[in-house]
């Protein structure tokens, strides 16, 4: 890797030669280049990750990053003999990086030594700390509103309005329920990913619990003129392992999508089939569908296809991560396929 015209006594020092052996160990990015930034020496991770690196040319002809230049200015200047700083390699992806920097005085010549860390997985991790709080702020901030709303209209203007008061107390006992369900669900999903590697030990048989939750949300149903029909094929008698309450919340909240996300008098049909080694439980709707962009996210936090429909049905986009966080932990499978204007198919396969 180096360069021996250019630079001949570098190779013998001892504190070079140690300096390689521990880059070749490294998983992280090592580059070794004199005061002007040519590279003098690079490891098998900095070769991988940066293929057009080459010994004797000008390391950031390659590594475009201004901070990281600009640190190392600093360091090649004398200022400090250590620094180091934050930076992002764009490219097909994009990386958060973090860089160190050491002038290395040998006898006759120096040498800077970089030290790149990807913090890419990191950096990804507190973002989506920081949006999850951001997104149960703004979604419990909206009942909260409505409800302090309410109490200055029932003290002020609609103070002797006894007939204005029961509309406002029935909407304000709504928004409350909202927020209670928000709870519900993000304890829930805490809970699970507290549990997630640990697989659920119990038998249990998946006809009762499938056909307990069509029958729960029949009311809901009927409400709409929707029909629900269960079609399970397997036996009564087979059993997974599983979660009871976890798994009655999968299909209860899958139906219930079907019914809210469906105009009418549609139909909602649960199949259940033993295929393979598995019981497969699709719930299968008429109702609006949704454009094959959204599908890969659908079961992100929070995330909702349409969010003027779904105000009016009142979810937050946390039901399918649950459902999905839940089928995880039961070793299972989520496939969904769905047509615009059609219907969709959540498929739930989980193994005997
Ligand atoms: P929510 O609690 O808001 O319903 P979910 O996580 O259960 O959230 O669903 C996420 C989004 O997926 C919903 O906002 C909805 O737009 C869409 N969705 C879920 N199920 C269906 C379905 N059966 N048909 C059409 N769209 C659906």
């Amino acid at each position: 890797m180096v360069n021996p015209e250019k630079n001949l006594s570098f190779e013998t020092t001892k504190i070079a030669a140690a300096l390689f052996d521990a880059a070749k160990a490294e998983k992280n990015e090592i580059f070794l280049t004199d005061l002007n930034g040519v590279l003098l020496f690079s490891n098998a991770v900095a070769e991988k990750n940066f293929p057009n690196l080459k010994v004797g040319t000008p390391v950031f002809t390659f590594l475009r990053a201004p901070l990281l230049k600009k640190t190392f200015d600093n360091v090649r200047d004398g200022a400090v003999e250590t620094a180091e700083t934050r930076f992002i390699i764009r490219g097909t992806i994009e990386r958060n990086m973090h860089a160190e920097l050491i002038r290395i005085q040998e006898e006759k010549e120096s040498f800077i030594h970089i030290r790149l860390h990807d913090e890419t997985e990191q950096v990804k991790a507190a973002t989506a700390q920081r949006d999850f709080v951001a997104n149960v702020s703004h979604e419990l901030r909206t009942p909260l509103a409505s409800i302090a709303g309410f109490v200055e209209t029932l003290r002020g203007p609609a103070k002797e309005d006894e007939e204005a008061r029961e509309k406002f107390l029935e909407i304000m006992a709504a928004q409350a329920d909202r927020m209670n369900a928000l709870i519900q669900s993000l304890l829930s999903l805490s809970r699970l990913e507290l549990n997630q590697h640990t697989a659920p030990t119990t038998k249990l048989r998946l006809k009762a619990i499938v056909t307990d939750a069509a029958t729960a949300l029949a009311p809901l149903a009927e409400k709409k003129q929707i029909t629900v029909k269960t079609a399970l094929s397997f036996a009564e008698t087979e059993e997974i392992l599983g979660d009871k309450d976890e798994l009655f919340r999968v299909f209860q909240n899958l139906i219930e999508n079907a019914i809210k996300y469906s105009p009418e008098e549609t139909q909602v049909t649960v199949i259940g089939e033993k295929i393979d080694k598995n019981l497969v439980i699709t719930v299968r709707d008429q109702g609006f569908g949704i454009a094959p962009e959204h599908l890969p996210r659908l079961t992100e936090r929070f995330y909702r296809v349409d969010e003027a429909r779904n105000r009016a049905v009142g979810g937050a986009g946390l039901g399918l991560s649950i459902v999905h966080r839940i089928i995880l932990r039961h070793k299972g499978k989520l496939d969904i396929e769905s047509e615009v204007g059609k219907g969709s198919d959540f498929k739930v396969s989980l193994p005997l």
